[in-house]
């Protein structure tokens, strides 16, 4: 199926506007000149309503408008105190007149007199916030499974009083959500292929899984033979990447399309540039995000885009990609955390 095909297949989809698309996609001329490497860049950072855009926009367009059709007016999402996708999550929701509640797991302790970043904006645009600290005795992952019950069972008591609510997994990874992805990885096919391009690697971090399930299925639906290089932004395992499979699978079956399934080798994870772990900076992501920066002007992130992105120079400047190869690199935003907490920044801040 070619990726005009795709396209019209998704845009009959229920769908609310949320942000700008087709997103910006260019060259990253400094760094092709330095490295040999066609390096292009696809901005899901200019996806959004403010500055502050996202890959986890192009998902809500699909899930709220779902939830939007079936009537729902209350948004309940989860993530930790400083998520992107909580964040956007918000936004979309008061663009769609719904009432955003949040259950934000405390990776890193907010400073109540000292409030920033996204859990700042979250703030200001008036979400109702319910911070989860993590117990003693208690793993990250245990916070965040009580979080999702403390949803469920408010979401219960809101239904009694005949709201309607929409849950969103968090990262807006359901079948709804990876969807949009399939769309996007049409969008950015097409505008290489107006550039007279073939995508031969695409690069972005993974942490929910959803972007990563998506654009496999756009790849697989569509035939094309880009690598998919997913850096992670936390641990996984084996069972991660059965579960990603399952959503590509289940968003290829929401959108409708049929004949194709997406197995493990449809994406590479790369586990190299997380550590020391989720919302932990490292060196050679600081490195990264300085060198974008200084040889590029654009800004990631030390959570997501920049351990992405450190990821991507690696396989570049170690000649893992061969010179004259095509590279995307996906930017998913979440710029908003260079005014994180020092925890999650590390050394960006010093003179
Ligand atoms: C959520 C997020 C990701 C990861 O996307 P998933 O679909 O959850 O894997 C990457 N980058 C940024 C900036 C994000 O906010």
């Amino acid at each position: 199926m070619d990726c005009k095909q795709i396209q019209e297949q998704m845009h009959k989809l229920p769908k609310e506007e949320l942000g700008f698309f087709p997103t910006p996609l260019h060259k990253l001329e400094n760094i092709v000149k330095e490295t040999g490497v066609e390096l292009y860049i696809k901005r899901d950072d200019f996806s959004g309503r403010n500055l502050f855009g996202g890959n986890k926009i192009r998902k809500l367009e699909y899930v709220l408008g779902e939830a939007k059709r079936r009537g729902c007016d209350t948004v309940f999402t989860y993530g930790a105190t400083q998520s992107n996708h909580a964040m956007q999550t918000v936004t979309a929701a008061r663009k769609l007149g719904m009432t955003p509640i949040l259950y934000l797991v405390s990776v890193v302790d907010p400073d109540e007199n000292d409030v920033r970043s996204n859990l700042l904006l979250d703030t200001i645009l008036g979400a109702e916030i319910h911070i989860v600290p993590i117990l003693p005795g208690e793993t990250e992952d245990d916070a965040e499974e009580r979080s999702f019950q403390m949803g469920k069972e408010h979401a219960a008591k809101l239904e009694k009083e005949g709201h309607k609510c929409v849950d969103v997994p968090m990262g807006g990874a359901n079948e709804i959500g990876s969807s949009a992805f399939i769309d996007g990885f049409a969008e950015m096919y097409l505008q290489m292929e107006a550039l007279g391009k073939k995508p031969d690697y695409v690069f972005h971090g993974t942490g929910t899984g959803g972007t990563l399930a998506g654009l496999s299925a756009g790849k697989v639906l569509s035939g094309a033979d880009t690598k998919i290089i997913a850096v992670q932004v936390s641990k996984k395992d084996e069972i991660y990447k059965e579960k990603v499979c399952k959503l590509a699978n289940a968003a290829l079956n929401y959108a409708g399309f049929s004949g194709v399934t997406v197995t493990k080798d449809a994406f590479t994870l790369e586990p190299g540039f997380y550590e020391p772990g989720y919302e932990l900076p490292n060196q050679a992501s600081n490195d990264a995000i300085r060198k974008l920066a200084r040889m590029e002007g654009i800004l990631t992130d030390p959570v997501y885009s920049g351990k992405a992105f450190a990821g991507c120079l690696d396989y570049i400047l170690s000649g893992k990609i061969p010179a004259g190869s095509t590279v995307v690199f996906w930017h998913t935003g979440g710029a908003t955390a260079l005014f994180a907490e020092s925890a999650i920044i590390g050394d960006l801040n010093k003179l």
